[in-house]
């Protein structure tokens, strides 16, 4: 079974090798969709999303400057970074990102998929 969660975070990049607005430090809302595998339990839940929303809130860089942690912090190169932190995470607890995916803007996303 699989499970969808939605969580979003404010940060701050610059790209230093795009030659436009987002050359220079900026910050975004990016929103993030989960898409997480695993057996549903006893309790009838593949996994609490309050646990779930937890997790995921706590491996979130909110309101940290994406330069420090990402190499050239494009949604892609941010997706992935995620993808790679929050995959070990959840397999801990015996679950699967399947994908994920992160939104620089209402329109534009980057999506890193098992
Ligand atoms: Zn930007």
């Amino acid at each position: 079974m699989k499970i969808k969660l939605i969580r979003s975070f404010s940060a701050a990049h610059k790209l230093p090798h795009y030659d436009g607005p987002c050359h220079d430090l900026h910050g975004h809302t990016w929103k993030t969709v989960f898409v997480i595998e695993g057996p549903v339990q006893k309790d009838g839940m593949v996994c609490d999303f309050k646990v779930i929303k937890k997790l995921l809130d706590e491996n979130l860089p909110d309101h940290q400057f994406l330069n420090d942690l990402v190499d050239n912090p494009t949604a892609e190169n941010l997706a992935q970074y995620l993808f790679d932190k929050i995959s070990a995470r959840l397999a801990a607890k015996n679950l699967t990102l399947c994908s994920l995916e992160v939104w620089e803007s209402d329109n534009a996303a980057a999506i890193v998929e098992r």
